[in-house]
């Protein structure tokens, strides 16, 4: 599965950093976002005062944490990167917060995993940047309030729908993050294949673009294994031949679709005679959270128009049975 070879951070940790855009100028596509962001930086810089705190959401490997790293790159500002299943005390994040320096930015990724005590001590650090601690319990307890630099907090999620109302309604910038297009992924392998060093042809990175499910880590990781069989099985430059060759090795089909979108896929069409189906139905049926399905799989399926979302449930289309290269959809249910 390519997609979690590359969200494990601790492979070939050093070639991702290679390959993460430092500037707005390197992070290609999203531009309506990267727009604003530039403006809002801009603003933060003019005034000197931190940058409003942000939200960004959006499937894995869309550059949540790359643009995060550029904002505080362009601020100017320190970077401190944590997570939401890992600042799992108040202590934690009390600790993290007071290391901050004036405007740094604190990026939290999988905010939506925050647990509601840490949660709730974030509320008025983002907002008054002060945080109440309590020690000891019992009749002893007290509390004593300690000041916080200025901070800018960039929170990410592929779960916005997890979000409680009170911490979304605390971020000042909202930006929803889109799956990209052929084209400019095409420019992202070319730019990863001039850091790597290795040759491709344009087709060759054309395929592989097409085939990344419109996603800036899985191009990229595409591009490392199939720069692996071209040094092996070829003479190192990455052509047509080769990249084919490669894809089909790695069980990446035509569209880019993986193992758990044809399961998503086939389970619609062969027990539930296409749909319309339920969305917990699906999930209770291929063994998945129904949110991650719902939030991480199905919007590139519906995207390439491969699902409808209908008001009785989900659909297969024609082009989905095309795809398995089927006929059509009710003689095929069982
Ligand atoms: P997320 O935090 O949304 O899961 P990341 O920021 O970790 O995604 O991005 C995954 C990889 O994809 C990064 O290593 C980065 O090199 C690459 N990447 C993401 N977005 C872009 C972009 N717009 N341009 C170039 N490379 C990108």
């Amino acid at each position: 599965d390519i997609r979690n070879a590359g969200d494990e951070q601790t492979r070939e940790p050093d070639i991702e950093q290679k390959l993460r855009p430092l500037s707005f100028l390197d992070f290609k596509g999203q531009y309506k976002v990267v727009e604003n962001l530039q403006i809002f930086v801009k603003a933060a810089l003019m005034r000197g005062d931190a940058l409003d705190h942000v939200l960004l959401h959006g499937p894995p490997g869309l550059g949540k944490t790359t643009l995060s790293n550029i904002i505080s790159h362009e601020l100017g500002v320190g970077f401190k990167l944590t997570s939401g299943p890992v600042l799992d005390k108040p202590g934690d994040l009390a600790g993290i917060l007071t290391s901050l320096e004036p405007n740094d930015v604190l990026f939290i990724d999988e905010i939506h995993r925050l647990s509601p005590i840490v949660e709730e001590y974030l509320y008025s650090a983002m907002e008054d940047f002060r945080i109440d601690i309590v020690i000891d319990k019992g009749p002893g307890a007290k509390s004593i309030q300690i000041e916080l630099n200025p901070f800018t907090l960039i929170g990410a999620t592929t779960r916005s729908g997890l979000l409680t109302s009170p911490l979304r309604a605390r971020f000042g910038i909202n930006c929803h993050l889109e799956y990209y297009d052929v084209d400019v992924l095409k420019g992202i392998i070319s730019r990863s294949a001039r850091i790597l060093d290795v040759p491709i042809l344009e087709e060759a990175s054309a395929e592989i673009s097409r085939r990344s499910r419109g996603t800036p880590r899985i191009a990229n990781s595409l591009l490392r294994r199939v720069r692996d069989f071209a040094l092996v099985k070829g003479n190192g430059e990455i052509d047509m031949a080769i990249t084919k060759f490669s894809l089909e090795a790695l069980d990446i089909d035509q569209h880019g679709l993986d193992q758990m979108d044809h399961k998503i896929l086939l389970t619609i069409m062969d027990k539930f005679g296409g749909g319309p189906v339920g969305l917990s139905t699906i999930a209770t049926a291929i063994g998945e959270d129904s949110g991650t399905i719902e939030e991480v799989y199905e919007p590139f399926l519906i995207k390439e128009g491969f699902i409808k979302r209908t008001p009785r449930g989900r659909m297969v289309t024609p082009l989905a049975y095309q795809h398995f290269g089927r006929e059509n959809g009710a003689s095929q249910s069982s």
